[in-house]
């Protein structure tokens, strides 16, 4: 018989962040209209999203923004040359 144990992994703070919403903190600036924000509750990360919503920091998106802000950087300096 295999008893079943109460998974730590499975803690307070997603069923807190399921209940009332993950508390995001804006832990990176991408460009002026995008940012990436990390829930300071269970450290779930998000994005905003180019469509205007939010979307789950998955590695494709993280890699996504990284482009981004390197071209939002470049821009931002060319423009400030000129
Ligand atoms: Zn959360």
């Amino acid at each position: 018989m295999k008893s079943i144990s109460p998974n730590q992994n499975f803690s307070l703070t997603s069923i807190f962040c399921s209940t009332f919403g993950h508390r995001y903190k804006k832990s990176k600036k991408i460009t002026n209209h995008i940012s990436e924000y990390k829930c300071k509750i269970c450290g779930q990360e998000v994005t905003n999203a180019v469509s205007g919503g939010i979307e789950i920091l998955t590695f494709k998106n993280k890699k996504v923004n990284a482009c981004l802000s390197e071209f939002f950087q470049k821009k931002s300096q060319q423009t400030s040359t000129h």
